[in-house]
Order: structure tokens, then C-alpha cells, then sequence
């Protein structure tokens, strides 16, 4: 059975699978083939991408969905003679290998050709012949072949292809009237002087250069081939006269565009940095005035529970929590310990000063990182509450003891069998907790709340690790879930007429439908639950940048760093806003006509999260999405500049309940 941990069934199934290629042949051939030992050691990482990829000489190997669409709609037998134009790494050539009798293919760049030869030997594919030359003359001593693939696009159909091509014989390849946007074709040779043609997609090929094809100078088109057009040119003027230009940051009446989703149940503001000031400004200037004109209850954000936590307390006016240690002090810390939201959290101090205790708006946490602190909130709590339970739950939770500061390595050990798993344990803490409800909540309700919600973001954290082991997809799903529940919880808590503000990374608001994530990776998200679960009434609103700079890792647990965010590129929805020509704006998205049907049309947008690669930028960085139905508005800041973290030195004269102390 295909196992979800393997990512190259995984890729097969979703990427190519997933998008209509149903030959099995064709599946079995994409499944065997590894597709990482035919790149640069650098590119490995990403060999089960959905995208092109950079290899030597400037060139691409090609997204693995197009090598299957061409080489399905090649129809290749298995005794077949087949004729490759464009070896590149040679991974496609190794794919028909795995199909056809005997495989011709031709490289131009004779470094690769030899790097091709070679990997392919490696692999024992030794059905698989490898020639440098001009692939646009084909391979007369060989002909006639049963099928053609040209693996980069020409201008028409070469003479010498439809003579090397046998009767019904079938030819693939990227035909366009520019060296960089092609119309894939199928040209079956239907009799000696008959040819029958079909359209199969549109797409973004590097040029076919040679005698029959471009001339040499096209070869400075060195871009990856992405399958959509690139941006059609106005698309900016569109935007531009759509979009709300906005004041300064410190202006009072920034967030004024925002108040027409006042009236909602939720709103979901994102970010496309967890390191950029401008977003966390601007997410507070848009909170404090939902919360001071329209009355919204409370923020959730992208924090562990018992930190945010520890903010609620503070901002509430409450005690802080026994044993309570200061937030955020985990990696990646700049992305709350930052001078924005220390001073958002002393603003909703100071508002909530004013308020009747009911009424203070709260601070919590929706993510699920903190199985130990959680753990031990729960005992903490019961010690305090119910000691004889306090026992019982500390056995319970004794199955994780060994993984607790390691969660990462509980899954594997489950996996391998040589571990129990822990879930009816963590189920039965909860529900143990739970079925107190009444007599505990008559103690103190809002420390119940605090522990029930630890106790089920151990249950959650539990399945999350476990789920870590079985590919990416499922522990996504049940983090954004957890963020969904939790959500939910925090609503029902507030009671009726509750309303929520989010703050999360774009990957969390944005409708995961319509990007990458949900379409290829079969990943859903928190905007997305939110919209099946409020529809009108939830609001998602995005934000992006074009250049600047962001405070940023190179690696999980790295040194924090200032990085330059890259110019964003010319295929991205950023580019189109920077050419807009403004500095700050927001487009809200519910344009009608021209501009919502240009803007529906597939881009590449950026994503960096705590770690940014710029070396790796669109691979690491970017995915395609169509924005209007991701977002209900973008929020757009031209440049923008790194968080500042906060001292690591104690401030004088801040209160001894300040959140962010040593
Ligand atoms: N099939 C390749 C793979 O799996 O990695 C992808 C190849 S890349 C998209 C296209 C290749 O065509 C480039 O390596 C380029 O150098 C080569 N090419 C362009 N014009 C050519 C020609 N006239 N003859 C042979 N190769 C050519």
C-alpha cells in the first residue's frame, strides 16, 4: 500500500495523479524514477516539489506533472523507440526508460550531456542512449521512432522530427511564437504525408535553440517555465486604480479602511513575514480599532497557548498564573518578543484599564508547540484544585515523560513499534478534566478554561507528533484544526456575541483552497475552516511586500538575523502591486470585472515564515495562488523594514507582572 511518508507516491499522487494523468504505466514510471539524483546537491531538498528546478548550465528540469502530461500524451509502448530532445539532467529520459524499449536523447550543452550519461549509467539505465549535438536535426541514424518528446520549445515543428517520426507515430513538444511561452502540441503522424494535431496545454518552456529551432541569442531566456502566461501587462493600472491608498502607520486614521468589517464574527489579519514591522503595525492599528469602535472580544494569534497567556493575564489585569515564566522565550522569540507587540500589549493594558472586567478584551494563543508547558500547566492546576486527580493525571501524562522536551521523537518511536502510543492517556486527562467541569469551574472559570485548553492542546500536540511521521499534509491539518478548535473554544467561552480577532502567517488566513498548499498539497487551513464555518462572517485579509528587509533564521533553532528581502518577481503578485506605484494601500477584493477575472489568473505569491532562503527564494518562498478568492482584501506595503526584538536586560521601573521580564 502507498504510504503517505513516502514523498515521491506522495508527489505522484497528488501533483500528477491529482491533476488527470491517469495512464498507470505512466504513474509506476514516475513513482520508480528518483527525481533528487538527477539535481545539484544544492536542489535536492526540493526534488518532490510541484515545480521546475534550476540544474547546471543555466538550465531546468522540468515540474514532474509536465513530464508526465507529455510523456502520457506520447503514448509510449513498451517496445517503443523513442526520440528525447533536450536531456537536461536526464530525468525524463530516465522516465521514458522506465517505459520504452530504447531511448535516444540529445543534449546541446555538452557538460550536461555528460552529467546525464553519467547519472543515468548510475542508475543502470542502460536502455538509454545520451548524444551532445543539435537536437533540432534529430537522430537520422536511429530513425524512425515510434515517439518524439522535445523538452524545449520551438517556434514550429522541425522538418527533420516529422521525417525521423514513423506512421503513427506520436510527437510531443512546446511550440510558441516567443522563446518562452508555448502551447504544448501532439502531432500524430496519421500516414506517409498526413499529420493530425491537438492542443494539449499552455506552457512556459526554456527555448529550443538550433538550426530548426531559435537562434542562439534566446538562450539569455533563462527563466524557470512555469505553466501560466506571465502577467499581462495593465494588470497594474487595474490594481492601481481599485486599490485604497493609506496613510502613515502612525496616522489615527489608517485602520478607517478596515471598518467596514466590523460587523463581522471574525477577523483573520495575516502576514507575509513572521519578521516584518509594517504587518504587526499594521495588524495593530486594524485591532485596536475593531476593538475600540466595533467591540471585538479578544485576539488569537500564532503563539502557544500558555504564553499568550501569560500576555492575557497582564493585559486583563489578572494575577499572573502560579509558576508562570515570561512569554515567548522559545525560537523563534523575535516573532512576539518584538517592539510592536510590546507595545500593542501595553496599549490593550491601558484601554482594558478602562473597561469593566467582563468587558477587558483578552490575548491568547491558538498553536500547538507546547506539549511540556501545557503538561504541566494541567497538573498544576489540579494540584491546586483536586490533588487525588492531580495523581491520577500525572500517570497519564508519565507516557510522554520521555519525549516531552522532544516531541519530534515520540513520533518515530511510535512509528517504529518499539513505543507505545499515548492518545487514549491524553484523551483520558481530558475527558478526566472535563467530566469535573462544574465543580472545578465553581472554583475559578477562568483557570478552568486555561486548563481545559492545555489539556486539549496535549491531546492535539500528542496526534500532531505521531501524524508528523506520515507526511507533512496530516500534521498541517491537524495544527490548523487545533488553531480552528481552540478558536471555537475561545468564542464559546467569551459567549454570545463574542467576536475574534486572528493574527497568523498568510499560509494560516488565506483560503488554502485556492493555493499550492490546498490544490496540490492537500493541505487546508485556518482561513478555510473559518469560511466554511462563519462564511460572510469571517473576514480573511492578506498582506505582502515587494523589497526590504526581515528579521529572519537561515535554519530552525538559528541565530536571528536582519536579511534583504529580494525584489519580488516579475511573476508575482507583489510585482503587479509594486508596479501599482504605491506605498501602502489595501485592495479589497470583492472588485467585479476585468480586474477580478486578471486577477483570478494563477501567480506566484511570497511566503517566508522564521526562515527565509533568499539563495532558494522560489523554491522556498514562493507558491501559486489566485488571490481574490484567497483573500477578501491584500493589504500591500512597498517596503518594509525587520521587527526590532525586545532587550534581553530587564527594563527599569516595569512592573514585576510585565510579560516579556527575564
Ligand atoms: N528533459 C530535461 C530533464 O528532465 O531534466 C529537461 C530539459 S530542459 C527543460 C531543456 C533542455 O533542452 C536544456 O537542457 C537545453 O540545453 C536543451 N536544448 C535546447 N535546445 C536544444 C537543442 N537544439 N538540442 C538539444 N538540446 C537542446
Amino acid at each position: 500500500m502507498a504510504t503517505v511518508t513516502d514523498p515521491r507516491r506522495r508527489m505522484v499522487r497528488r501533483q500528477i495523479a491529482g491533476r488527470g494523468v491517469t495512464d498507470r504505466r505512466v504513474l509506476a514510471a514516475m513513482e520508480k524514477v528518483p527525481r533528487e539524483a538527477f539535481l545539484p546537491d544544492a536542489m535536492q531538498e526540493f526534488a518532490y516539489e510541484d515545480t521546475p528546478l534550476p540544474i547546471e548550465e543555466g538550465q531546468t528540469i522540468s515540474q514532474p506533472y509536465i513530464v508526465a502530461r507529455m510523456v502520457e500524451a506520447a503514448d509510449v509502448g513498451a517496445v517503443d523507440r523513442v526520440l528525447e530532445i533536450g536531456a537536461g539532467s536526464g530525468y525524463a529520459a530516465a522516465v521514458l526508460g522506465e517505459l520504452a524499449g530504447r531511448v535516444f536523447t540529445i543534449e546541446r550543452h555538452p557538460a550536461l550531456a555528460d552529467l546525464a550519461r553519467a547519472r543515468l549509467g548510475q542508475l543502470g539505465y542502460d536502455n538509454v542512449e545520451v548524444r551532445t549535438g543539435d537536437g533540432t536535426l534529430g537522430w537520422p541514424e536511429e530513425a524512425p521512432f515510434d515517439a518524439i518528446i522535445a523538452t524545449a520549445g520551438g517556434p514550429r515543428v522541425p522538418e527533420a522530427w516529422r521525417a525521423q517520426l514513423a506512421v503513427e507515430g506520436r510527437l510531443v513538444m512546446p511550440v510558441g511564437e516567443t522563446p518562452t511561452r508555448q502551447r504544448l502540441i501532439r502531432l500524430t503522424r496519421t500516414g506517409p504525408e498526413t499529420w493530425h494535431e491537438e492542443e494539449i496545454e499552455e506552457v512556459r518552456f526554456v527555448p529550443l535553440i538550433g538550426q530548426q529551432g531559435w537562434p542562439e541569442e534566446h538562450e539569455d531566456f533563462r527563466r524557470a517555465p512555469r505553466r501560466e502566461p506571465r502577467p499581462i501587462s495593465g494588470l497594474h493600472q487595474l490594481i492601481r486604480a481599485a486599490e485604497q491608498p493609506l496613510p502613515n502607520l502612525e496616522d489615527p486614521t489608517f485602520a478607517s479602511a478596515f471598518d467596514r468589517y466590523g460587523d463581522r464574527r471574525v477577523v483573520l489579519l495575516g502576514e507575509a513575514s513572521h519578521g516584518t514591522s509594517e504587518f504587526y503595525r499594521a495588524r495593530a492599528a486594524i485591532t485596536q480599532r475593531l476593538i475600540e469602535r466595533h467591540g471585538f472580544s479578544f485576539v488569537a494569534v500564532e503563539a502557544d497557548w500558555p504564553d499568550a497567556l501569560t500576555i492575557d493575564r497582564y493585559v486583563r489585569h489578572l494575577p499572573a498564573r502560579p509558576g508562570a515564566r515570561p512569554a515567548f522565550r522559545r525560537f523563534p522569540t523575535w516573532m512576539w518578543r518584538n517592539t510592536d507587540v510590546d507595545a500593542f500589549v501595553e496599549w490593550l493594558r491601558g484601554h482594558n484599564e478602562r473597561q469593566l472586567a467582563e468587558r477587558r478584551a483578552g490575548f491568547f494563543g491558538l498553536d500547538i508547540y507546547s506539549l511540556a508547558d501545557s503538561i504541566a500547566a494541567v497538573l498544576a492546576y489540579l494540584d491546586t484544585v483536586d490533588s487525588a486527580a492531580a495523581k491520577v493525571a500525572r500517570e497519564r501524562y508519565g507516557c510522554l515523560t520521555p519525549w516531552q522536551h522532544d516531541p519530534a521523537v515520540y513520533g518515530r518511536a511510535v512509528l517504529s513499534e518499539r513505543y507505545r502510543a499515548c492518545e487514549a492517556d491524553m484523551v483520558a486527562a481530558l475527558r478526566d478534566l472535563l467530566a469535573k467541569r462544574l465543580e472545578y469551574a465553581a472554583h475559578d472559570g477562568e483557570q478552568f478554561f486555561d486548563a481545559a485548553q492545555n489539556a486539549r492542546l496535549a491531546a492535539a500536540a500528542e496526534r500532531y507528533y505521531r501524524a508528523m511521521y506520515y507526511g507533512s499534509a496530516e500534521s498541517w491539518n491537524m495544527r490548523d484544526r487545533h488553531m480552528f478548535d481552540t478558536l471555537q473554544h475561545l468564542l464559546a467561552h467569551r459567549g454570545e456575541g463574542a467576536r475574534a480577532v486572528v493574527w497568523a502567517h498568510n499560509s494560516h488566513i488565506g483560503d488554502a483552497r485556492f493555493t499550492d498548499m490546498g490544490r496540490v498539497r492537500g493541505e487546508l487551513n485556518l482561513g478555510e475552516l473559518c469560511r466554511a464555518r462563519f462564511g460572510e462572517e469571517a473576514a480573511l485579509i492578506g498582506f505582502g511586500t515587494h523589497a526590504g528587509t526581515v528579521t529572519a533564521a537561515s535554519d530552525w533553532d538559528g541565530e536571528m538575523e536582519v536579511k534583504e528581502v529580494r525584489p519580488s518577481r516579475e511573476d508575482s503578485v507583489e510585482h503587479q502591486f509594486h508596479a501599482a506605484g504605491v506605498p501602502r494601500a489595501v485592495l479589497h477584493l470583492d472588485v467585479p470585472g476585468e480586474l477580478r477575472r486578471r486577477l483570478r489568473s494563477p501567480r506566484l505569491e511570497r511566503f517566508i515564515g522564521v526562515i527565509y532562503r533568499p539563495e532558494t527564494e522560489l523554491q522556498s518562498h514562493y507558491a501559486e495562488v489566485e488571490l481574490p478568492s484567497q483573500f477578501d482584501a491584500y493589504v500591500w506595503f512597498d517596503r518594509t523594514a525587520a521587527v526590532t526584538p525586545l532587550p534581553t536586560v530587564q527594563r527599569p521601573g516595569v512592573p514585576e507582572t510585565y510579560p516579556f521580564g527575564l
